[in-house]
């Protein structure tokens, strides 16, 4: 049984415009961990997807952490002497550090300066900060606005409020033949921050869309919108009890940037997932990079604790913290491509036709070469080009398919296309020399 989706008939450039249209859809929105913002983007996200809102209480115990008060904020400002906002939360919602306690108060520069925040080193730029688990409020600003800025009474005014509420996280499953899960997560409690976060939760809206009209489906899937860190330790407290269904999983992230894929690991390494991520980036005929775990970056290093060491990587362009526009504000609307994002989205989707067809397959006739010639294999390896396969693919699977071998594993060791020895295993199965070892593996539960 091969499983297609077809591919070949999608609109990359379309899919590209569309994906980019929702990251501007939800760019001026300010989210944060918890919140209106986050709640509003979800809203934009189910109108695409089915998805399951669900909201956590403030004071939840999860694993070693407690679900915090909810953030909300309507306005802020720093007023000069003469009145004039000089810094304005209306013009970028990055210039409120993230999780600021209201704040009334009239302050000298140098009082004031003590909640500042900026970057020399790229002083065109606002730089994005949170305070989420110490109260306290801030302002971010460009260095060259702090610049100007000269000794007065500062009128400083946060409009926010930061009170007992709710998690809230989206959830979007899509039933398969097996009740074993590919798990793709992503994180969008960013502000306005593009390719770090809105990349991530429009590529995955638009995977779960593509996926979602698909007639077969081999495995379900589970796609996680949730604040980062808190969100996947709250996921998983709430569903340690079925974790275990999780075969696979792709933390999703900075996937419009101008850059290579890369691929972190997971913990374990060798997991299938990080067979098949490694096969379709070397076979993308693109530069690209493999990197190991570490636990460090996204949502990979919770669900890569010890305590669950689910196999799920974290496949994106340039990884967080390697490109300057990372958490200031020139990761902007301009910093993400429609093409980009369309690369992205063929790439996981490759993955996913990898772990979908990736069945284990045993050779029904082990002793010698088969005939093929007497079974018309040769014409199809030679005369029908349709067949999409050589005669060396069909030998390699002939040859590994023992039972121990996944088509991973041969294209793998061959070093050629997974799919061109899928199309062999499929035409070696239909002229029975081979036989599915793994069908009694579709377990329920
Ligand atoms: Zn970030």
């Amino acid at each position: 049984m091969n499983i297609d989706w077809g591919e070949g008939s999608i609109d990359r450039d379309e899919m590209g415009r569309k994906m980019h249209a929702l990251i501007g859809e939800m760019y001026p929105l300010c989210r944060s961990i918890t919140g209106a913002g986050f709640r509003e983007t979800l809203s934009m996200v189910s109108r695409r997807i089915p998805l399951d809102i669900h909201e956590v209480p403030t004071g939840t115990p999860v694993f070693d952490w407690t679900v915090p008060k909810e953030w909300n904020i309507r306005d802020a400002y720093v007023k000069n002497g003469a009145g004039e906002r000089v810094i304005d939360f209306r013009k970028s919602n990055l210039h409120v550090v993230s999780y600021s306690i209201p704040v009334e108060a009239t302050l000298s520069l140098k009082e004031l300066k003590t909640h500042l925040f900026t970057l020399p080193e790229q002083p065109d730029r606002i730089p994005y900060r949170t305070a989420y688990y110490q109260e306290t409020w801030g302002f971010c600003l460009s260095h060259q606005e702090l610049l100007k800025m000269e000794e007065d009474r500062y009128k400083v005014r946060i409009d926010s409020s930061l009170e007992p509420g709710n998690l809230t996280y989206g959830e979007c499953y899509l039933s398969g033949e097996e009740e074993h899960e590919i798990l793709i997560s992503c994180h969008a409690c960013h502000p306005s921050l593009c390719n770090d976060n809105l990349s991530g939760v429009a590529m995955v809206t638009f995977l779960a869309k593509h996926l979602s009209a698909q007639p077969n489906r081999r495995y379900s899937y589970r796609f996680l919108f949730i604040p980062g860190t808190i969100g996947s330790i709250t996921w998983l407290s709430l569903n340690e009890d079925r974790v275990h269904r999780i075969r696979h999983g792709l933390v999703a992230a900075c996937l419009g940037d101008p850059g290579r894929m890369t691929y972190k690991k997971t913990r374990r390494g060798d997991a299938e997932i990080d067979k098949a991520v490694t096969h379709v980036l070397q076979h993308s005929g693109q530069d690209y990079e493999i990197l190991d775990f570490s636990p460090y970056g996204y949502d990979e290093r919770q669900y890569g604790s010890p305590g669950f060491n689910l196999p799920v990587g974290c496949l994106m362009r340039t990884p967080y913290g390697r490109y300057p526009e990372y958490h200031t504000s020139a990761d902007d609307l301009a910093f993400v491509s429609p093409a980009s994002l369309a690369d992205s989205f063929m790439q996981y989707l490759a993955v996913l036709r990898v772990l979908e067809n990736n069945r284990t397959y045993v050779n029904l006739n082990p002793k010698c070469e088969p005939q093929l010639g007497r079974r018309g294999l040769y014409r199809l390896m030679g005369g029908d080009r349709e067949a999409g396969f050589d005669q060396m693919s069909m030998l390699w699977v002939l040859n590994l398919s023992d039972g121990g071998h996944t088509l991973l594993d041969i294209a793998e060791r061959s070093g050629r296309p997974f799919a061109a020895i899928r199309r062999a295993a499929t035409a070696l199965q239909d002229s029975g020399l081979l036989q599915t070892a793994d069908n009694g593996n579709l377990l329920n539960g």
